[in-house]
């Protein structure tokens, strides 16, 4: 049987944003995501996929129901807890990828293998996970001497690194033209294959969409199938 690494229990997330206008933006979400799944999640905007990958990923709480990670209910953790959690079991992939732009590609991967509490080898584990995602001759290369799929390459090993339990990536390829997209598409499915590394992405592109093995659709904060 497949180890279940996150479960969703009827999540809600409400925005007050005063007392007669509140935004109801997840209305009882429920989902498992298994081990070495690679999953989507679609629809329009506005249908609360930024709140719900917020809240799998431990940067926000919910209002009510559960969120188990890795069999560590994380929906009981308050805010300020929550750091911990993202740094030993979440990697993040975002559409800006969010490289610290004074270090090079090989410092900003060892800074996550640092927070992660683990410093030893973190130059050899970085130089490595660079190799592996096509990186090994741009290791001392900062993020404005690279192009953007280079630089999605290492926020791709920055999110790999640390082997977390889930990688979630919202659009992540967002700012790349088609072939560099399908490219870093191509590098996701090869480490979810080879790593048995589990993914769920955010995506607005229905090509890519079309490629995962799951497609979760999500409309007005609920699940549409
Ligand atoms: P998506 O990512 O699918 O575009 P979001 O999760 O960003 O959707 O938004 C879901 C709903 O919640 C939208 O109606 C949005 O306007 C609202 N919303 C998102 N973030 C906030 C916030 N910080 N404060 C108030 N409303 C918000």
């Amino acid at each position: 049987m497949d180890e279940v690494i996150l479960e969703v229990k009827e999540l809600h997330k409400y925005y007050d944003l005063s007392k007669e206008n509140v935004v109801r933006a997840l209305q009882g979400i429920n989902l498992q995501i298994k081990k070495g799944e690679f999953t989507a999640i679609i629809g329009p905007s506005g249908s609360g996929k930024s709140t719900l990958m917020h809240i799998m990923g431990a940067l926000d709480t919910a209002t009510k129901g559960q969120v188990w990670l890795d069999r560590e209910e994380i929906s009981k953790e308050k805010i300020s807890g929550l750091y911990k959690i993202r740094g030993r079991k979440i990697g993040f992939i975002f559409q800006g990828y969010n490289l610290i732009p004074t270090l090079t590609a090989l410092e900003n991967v060892m800074l996550a293998v640092e927070y992660s509490g683990r410093k030893n080898n973190a130059k050899k584990e970085a130089t490595e996970i660079l190799t592996d995602v096509g990186l090994g001759k741009r290791l001392n290369h900062k993020p404005n001497e690279l192009s953007g799929g280079e630089q999605q390459r290492v926020a791709v090993a920055r999110a790999l690194v640390n082997k977390p339990a889930i990688i979630l990536a919202d659009e992540p390829t967002g700012e790349l033209d088609t072939q560099t997209s399908m490219e870093i598409i191509t590098l996701l499915k090869d480490l979810n294959k080879k790593e048995n590394q589990t993914f769920v992405l955010v995506t607005h592109n229905p090509e890519i969409a079309k490629t995962c093995r799951r497609i979760i659709k999500l409309r007005d904060g609920k699940i549409e199938s």
